[in-house]
Formats: C-alpha cells, sequence, structure tokens
C-alpha cells in the first residue's frame, strides 16, 4: 500500500470511491464502487441475499417457531406436539432432523426423540367403557372420564398425571414431560398436559407454554437471547457458524459463541482470561510482593532501593531481602556481616525475578490495551464535532454535498481502534506462557512475534494518522483543500482496511492456524464492522 503515498508526503489515490459502499465485505477495499455498479443486477441480489441475522422478539417468537414446526408437520405428517418434541429433541435443527430421516428411518428418529405415533386401532377404549381402571401408580379404582391416556398407550388416574406435571413442570422441566410408566421414553402429549394442569393452576399452564415457546431460543443452537442488561427482550437468530460477532437492534455488541462483549482477535478463552485478568486485584498484590519486603520488626511493607540484598526500614531495622531475617547494618555489596542466608538465596531469587518478569510482561500489554481503549474513547466525541463541522461545510460549499466519506473514515477509526486493542491482549496470549508454552519453540515463537509486531504496528501507526486527520480544522478548508482531504482519508481508510485483513489473516493462518494441540478459533474480520441483526 506504500504506493498511495509519495516521499514528499502528498497522498495519491487511485480510486476515488470510499471503502464502505454497500457490497460484501469479502470484497478488498481498494474495489470501486463503479465495478460494482456494473455488476449484473443477478449478482447484486446475491449480495443482497447473504446470510444474514435475523432477530426474534417476544412478538415474531411464536411465529418463528410455527414455521419451524410446520415445516416437520406437513413433512412427516406428524401432529404438532410430536413436531415439537422431534424438534426440541435435534435442537430445533430443522436440517439435522431431516439427515437423521435420510440415515435410518422414520422409526429410529422418533424413538431416539421419545415420540410414540400412536396407532389408532390401539386406542384404549376407555371412553366407551362404563367399567373402571385401577391406576396403577395410586391402585384407586377410577371410571373411564377420570383417567388419561397417553400416545404411547399408558394411562393413569387424572390426579396423578396432574400431579406428576406440576413436578415437572416446577422442576423446570416442561420441554419433555416423558410418561410415568416404568421404563417408558414417550414424551407426553402437550395439550393433554395443559388441560389437567389448567384445571388445578391455570398459572402454572401459562408456564408451561412459555417453557415451550422459549425452548425454540434455549435449545436452539442457532438463537441465544441478547446479553443485554436490563434484557431488551430480543433473540438473535444466525445462519451458520457460531463464532461471530453480532449487534441487536438495542445496540448490544457481543460475540455469539461466548456472550461476552465482541472481543476478535481474541478466541473465546483468551477474551475469558484477559477479562479474568484485568478485573483481578491479584496483580496489585503480585506487585507488592515482588517489590517490597515486611520489615521483620515493625511488618510495614519496605521497597528495595537498587542491587544491594541490605535494606533498612523507617524504623531503623535493617534486614536481608532475601530472607527477610533481621541483620545489622554493617554490609558490602555481596554480604552482610554477621548473617548468611546461603541455600535460600538463588531459589528465592529465581522466583522473584520470574514473577517480576511475568508482571512486566502483562503489565506492558495491558498498557497498550488501555491506551486504545482510552483512545476509543475520545474518539467517541469526535462525532459530533465532525458533524458540527460538516453543517458548516454544507451550507459554504456550492459543489457537493456528500460527507458520508468522512463518517465512513470515523467509522473505520472506530472498528480499528477496537481490534487494535485486542489485538495486545491476544498478543499476551498468543507469544505468552499461559496457553501455547509447548506449541511453539521459543525460536519459533520470537520469530513469529516480531512478524505480528511489524504487521501491528503498520496498522497502528495509519490509525494514528487516520485519527489525527479527523481532527483537522476542516471547515475552514477550501473547496481544493476539501478534495484533498478527502483523498487522504478515503486512502488512510483503505490502507488501514487492508492492513487489518493482513492482521487478521496472518493471526488465523500462521499463527491460531499452525497450532498442533489447541483449536482456538476467532471470529472472523468484517470490513464493515459487527453485523446487524435485522427483522
Ligand atoms: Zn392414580
Ligand atoms: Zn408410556
Ligand atoms: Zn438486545
Ligand atoms: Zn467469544
Ligand atoms: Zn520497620
Ligand atoms: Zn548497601
Ligand atoms: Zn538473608
Amino acid at each position: 500500500m506504500g504506493d498511495y503515498m509519495s516521499s514528499d508526503g502528498e497522498y495519491y489515490y487511485n480510486d476515488y470511491e470510499d471503502d464502505n459502499g454497500d457490497y460484501c465485505d469479502d470484497d478488498g477495499g481498494d474495489d470501486s464502487l463503479v465495478g460494482f455498479q456494473a455488476l449484473e443486477p443477478e449478482l447484486l441480489s446475491a449480495y443482497a441475499n447473504l446470510p444474514s441475522i435475523k432477530v426474534i422478539t417476544k412478538e415474531s417468537l411464536l411465529a418463528a417457531q410455527k414455521e419451524d414446526l410446520h415445516r416437520v408437520m406437513d413433512l412427516l405428517s406428524l401432529k404438532e406436539h410430536h413436531a415439537r418434541t422431534l424438534l426440541i429433541h435435534y435442537g430445533w435443527d430443522v436440517d439435522k432432523v431431516l439427515a437423521v430421516l435420510v440415515e435410518y428411518d422414520k422409526d429410529k428418529l422418533f424413538a431416539a426423540a421419545g415420540v410414540q405415533v400412536l396407532d389408532d386401532h390401539a386406542l384404549f377404549p376407555y371412553q366407551s367403557s362404563s367399567s373402571t381402571f385401577t391406576c396403577n401408580i395410586c391402585y384407586d379404582d377410577v371410571s373411564g372420564n377420570m383417567l388419561t391416556v397417553m400416545d404411547c398407550g399408558h394411562y393413569f388416574c387424572n390426579d396423578c398425571w396432574t400431579e406428576h406435571f406440576v413436578v415437572k413442570i416446577n422442576g423446570g422441566q416442561s420441554r419433555r414431560i416423558r410418561c410415568m410408566a416404568h421404563k417408558c421414553n414417550a414424551v407426553c402429549d402437550e395439550e393433554k398436559i395443559r388441560q389437567l394442569v389448567s384445571r388445578r393452576d391455570p398459572n402454572l399452564s401459562e408456564k408451561f407454554d412459555r417453557f415451550l415457546l422459549e425452548s425454540y431460543i434455549e435449545d436452539n443452537r442457532r438463537v441465544k437471547w441478547c446479553p443485554s442488561v436490563p434484557h431488551c427482550g430480543n433473540a438473535l437468530q444466525i445462519e451458520d457458524d457460531e463464532l461471530c460477532e453480532v449487534e441487536c437492534p438495542c445496540g448490544m455488541q457481543f460475540c455469539f459463541s461466548c456472550l461476552s462483549e465482541a472481543h476478535s482477535p481474541c478466541s473465546c478463552l483468551m477474551w475469558e482470561l484477559w477479562s479474568k485478568k484485568c478485573h483481578d486485584e491479584s496483580e496489585t498484590v503480585n506487585w507488592i510482593t515482588i517489590n517490597t519486603k515486611p520489615c521483620p520488626k515493625c511488618r510495614k511493607p519496605v521497597e528495595k532501593n537498587g542491587g544491594c540484598n541490605h535494606v533498612s526500614c523507617f524504623c531503623g531495622q535493617s534486614f536481608c531481602w532475601l530472607c527477610g531475617g533481621a541483620t545489622g547494618k554493617e554490609h558490602t555489596n555481596t554480604s552482610i556481616a554477621g548473617h548468611s542466608c546461603g541455600r535460600y538465596k538463588d531459589d528465592h531469587e529465581k522466583k522473584r525475578v520470574l514473577a517480576k518478569h511475568y508482571l512486566e510482561r502483562y503489565i506492558h500489554y495491558h498498557n497498550r490495551y488501555k491506551a486504545h481503549i482510552d483512545s476509543f474513547k475520545l474518539e467517541s466525541k469526535l462525532k459530533e464535532s465532525i458533524m458540527g463541522k460538516i453543517n458548516i461545510l454544507e451550507e459554504n460549499l456550492s459543489t457537493s454535498k456528500d460527507f458520508s466519506w468522512i463518517i465512513n473514515g470515523l467509522y473505520r477509526l472506530f472498528r480499528s481502534r477496537r481490534i487494535l486493542s485486542y489485538s495486545y491482549a491476544f498478543a499476551y496470549y498468543m507469544f505468552g506462557d499461559d496457553l501455547f508454552k509447548d506449541e511453539m519453540s521459543k525460536t519459533e515463537r520470537k520469530m513469529k512475534q516480531n512478524l505480528f509486531e511489524d504487521q501491528q504496528q503498520q496498522f497502528e501507526a495509519n490509525v494514528e494518522k487516520l485519527s489525527s486527520i479527523l481532527e483537522e480544522k476542516f471547515d475552514t478548508y477550501s473547496e481544493n483543500d476539501i478534495l484533498s482531504f478527502r483523498m487522504r482519508i478515503i486512502a488512510l481508510s483503505v490502507t488501514t482496511d487492508n492492513l487489518c485483513r493482513n492482521l487478521y489473516e496472518y493471526i488465523e493462518t500462521d499463527l491460531l492456524g499452525s497450532l498442533q494441540r489447541t483449536v482456538q478459533r476467532i471470529a472472523p474480520y468484517r470490513s464493515k464492522g459487527v453485523e446487524k441483526a435485522s427483522s
């Protein structure tokens, strides 16, 4: 990308389009919009139909569930409650149901899920009969209209069934309430459950229905509740790979896989460890243990100054830094008069040096991680001032009124800033001892780290440049200055986008991709940022 810039710092740009046109993310950022508009209409609509993220609201939940239910009901000529049982068992994955059906047969498919489709001829003749039956649970004799028979053919008195259902619903097991008969795997008919339970407690029947409805989200690999607090009421549904970052209409951006904030290019595990480490006070505690020692007399922490192992406390007490034992004042650089702590020395000092090394390493990465978060916070305020400047320009300029390129540049900055920040947490684990110590030799690790840092620094330099350009007082520029300002912003945005994509490629292919013992994947880079869910 170096050819965008001539030696005197002027930017040349061969492509006047902004990098944020509404096209596919996988396009190189330097594709021209003109070229894109020339594409066949079919291709355009293919882009529009790319896998997208759907919002499921409280209102649309029922419809979404019904849609899948009806697909299975039509396909297998099933009743709704059988289709539901089947789908709950297969995590609401209609394709999976089809795959099992193709590979085995209907009977196996049904048996595995506990679906019993009763043969009409085998129906229990209780309704036509006036005689009494014995319930095999309570051993009461009841008349035919006081008992209920399930699809599996087992019957019990209504009181026993109701008791069974109440216990299961209250225990949070509404989704698959099985028959009470010994070793019977059949799932009870939800309509019969509803009837019996609502007679005793209408609220409980409602609770049962809610559980069934929410199963569509809770048992579904592709649907998850938005983790916002307080909860916005939405769930998001993805098309295929769980490893992606999504944005709920409420504004919450999160990792679909682990439900914490969007954290790519850190893997979910890295992010979990990192956020824990950052919140953990133990690092501070660590600092105190490494850098201070309690005085043997007054117990106040004393800091070591210089290389000498003889330290003295404010209270006047001298002591040996290595073993913490009280000593006299008289000492040389290598020994304290009348004191020897011999064999402790090596081990203790080694541990201290190692702990200090780990701590300093963490501080190094954390400082940079934090610095970019701080910049991000400052830059968030930039949008307002930029909008103000655009308003001024719009009044003064006679020609172009389209300033979307500035806003696009600003969003590019926001996205890059966040990725940059997280890339330090990534590097902390990638090149540290916590996760991949045995995956790489020291030389290999060092080499890869150097290559990574080269790319990271280039990316970083461009982000900073973009940041400073966006702060220019462009509202005072002449029309010609605006033209060159526009070119610089667009060129930098494109370069930054490309550098970021390269960094991801290096992470995915050369770093994480080369691991032998561990599988760590990250949400892929999206030039346009976290994907927004739509209804
Ligand atoms: Zn009974
Ligand atoms: Zn049964
Ligand atoms: Zn939300
Ligand atoms: Zn995650
Ligand atoms: Zn003291
Ligand atoms: Zn000294
Ligand atoms: Zn000592």
